[in-house]
């Protein structure tokens, strides 16, 4: 018997029972375009997800998660024209890129991770299907473009107006002999001097963006005999409109089948109250925040607001979260890992997770842990459970697995390493030749070099303070 799990589905617009369509729990995530690094909204929607798939784990569910590489498209193309690279140069440098920064977020790898390129003949053989059954139409160009006043289903998913749609769009010159303004290219056909092309049974030429999606999820994950393809589809807010629309149209005339029994959507991300944009300049790379903060802290941070809301990242938050981390690998130090697991921490944290992945109740829960566990040791009351719970927060959240010594010296190099045991060292020689007013010197210099240091019986420990 498992617990109730409830999500927030888009389409429905409220919280709902997962039931999952069999004993097995599909799960896709729209992943990167692969032309430029991975910033924080990736690292969002890649942490949101990864904890949606740890919680159905804890919960005893078997998952096959999936999440693609979008390695064909027009912003390639134009990194391509601007810097004389082939298309597999730019996307192998970039998926190598963004597979380090998931690494150091501690994402679980995902169990299938599809690229366009290897799904060509799937995506043709859909988009024919979809001319066959008349749901698509050529262009004089031999472009392929899906008719959406054929589905009647169309805008169901992200209840959007179809007035409003006509009214928002506008025709470029390809564009002029589309049908109805919301009609999307399936294909475009090659055309003299294009950098990309494959050969297909459509014909040669590349797909659109929406049908890679479809394709993928057809060929990798999908159920043919049940009433939706997979169980959750997930991807960041800005995707539901109109990219999880044309993929779950498109879908649904191609297969006959909707594509997912449930849609979740993460908030976007805002830096210091504005909204994340490369023309703002504040467009974050995970690659750069982790110069200076581990991957576990920046996941701790991004965690630590509920999945749906838009989260606003300003580094002197990051600190205060940083702060509430710490605490768990100050407890962590405290304590020897040995057996048994704490049944009732177990489900206090999971319980509140499964409330469409509650996470302040989890974390308001963590924190009394944490409290509670310090409070055995301060009086030395025995508890072997401390220890397991905490690998059981680090298999639930992806938080407190690394080496508690290790965590409290993050960003400092060898050299700089060896420069401080060298100064403690001087300090304890200060020490025993009595010669105080020299160890409170290198105190002071040790603390201006922001490093802290504690004298214990098992001799002198420090840390790196922020
Ligand atoms: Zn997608």
């Amino acid at each position: 018997m498992k617990n109730k799990i409830e999500l927030f589905d888009s389409v429905k617009r409220d919280k709902v029972e997962f039931i999952p369509i069999d004993n097995e729990v599909k799960i896709y995530v729209c992943g990167p375009t692969v032309y430029d690094n991975a910033h924080l909204g990736h690292a969002r929607s890649s942490i949101s997800f990864d904890l949606l798939r740890r919680v159905l784990l804890a919960n005893g569910y078997k998952v096959t998660f999936a999440r693609n590489y979008t390695d064909i498209d027009d912003k390639i193309i134009n990194k391509m024209a601007q810097t004389g690279e082939t298309l597999s140069e730019i996307t192998n440098k970039y998926i190598k890129s963004y597979e380090s920064d998931m690494r150091a977020l501690n994402i679980l790898d995902p169990d299938i991770k599809p690229k366009a390129t290897e799904t060509i003949n799937e995506i043709a053989q859909m988009v024919n299907e979809l001319l066959i059954k008349n749901y698509a139409y050529r262009t004089s160009s031999g472009d392929v473009y899906f008719d959406t006043s054929r589905d009647s289903e169309y805008l169901s998913l992200s209840h959007r107006n179809q007035k409003n749609e006509e009214r928002e769009s506008r025709l470029t010159k390809n564009e002029e002999e589309k049908r109805n303004s919301s009609d999307f290219v399936l294909w475009k056909a090659s055309q003299n001097g294009d950098l990309v092309s494959f050969d297909s049974s459509i014909g040669s030429g590349r797909p659109g963006w929406h049908i890679e999606c479809s394709a993928m999820i057809n060929k990798h994950l999908a159920h043919q005999d049940k009433a939706y393809s997979i169980d959750i589809h997930c991807g960041g807010a800005d995707l539901l409109f109109p990219h999880h629309e044309n993929e779950a149209s498109q879908s649904r005339c191609a297969t006959g089948i909707e594509l997912a029994k449930y849609w979740l959507h993460n908030g976007f991300v805002k830096i210091n109250n504005e909204k994340m944009s490369k023309s703002l300049g504040n467009s974050f790379f995970i690659k750069d925040i982790l110069q200076k903060y581990s991957g576990e802290v920046i996941r701790f941070y991004l965690l630590s607001t509920h999945y749906r809301s838009d989260f606003n990242f300003s580094e002197d938050d990051l600190i205060v979260s940083k702060r509430r981390l710490d605490k768990l690998y100050r407890l962590k130090k405290r304590v020897k890992i040995s057996s048994d697991t704490d049944i009732i921490f177990r489900d206090k944290l999971l319980s509140s997770l499964n409330d469409d992945l509650n996470i302040s109740q989890t974390l308001a829960e963590l924190d009394k842990f944490i409290s509670e566990a310090n409070d055995k040791l301060d009086k030395k009351i025995k508890d072997s459970n401390i220890s397991n719970s905490i690998i059981f927060i680090n298999d639930l959240l992806g938080i407190g697995g690394s080496d508690e010594v290790e965590y409290f010296k993050f960003g400092l190099s060898s050299d700089e390493r060896i420069d401080i045991e060298n100064l403690i060292a001087n300090r304890i020689k200060a020490k025993q030749i009595k010669n105080f007013k020299l160890a409170d010197e290198i105190r002071t210099e040790l603390n201006s070099m922001n490093i802290a240091i504690m004298d214990s019986i098992n001799g002198t420990e420090w840390e790196r303070i922020e």
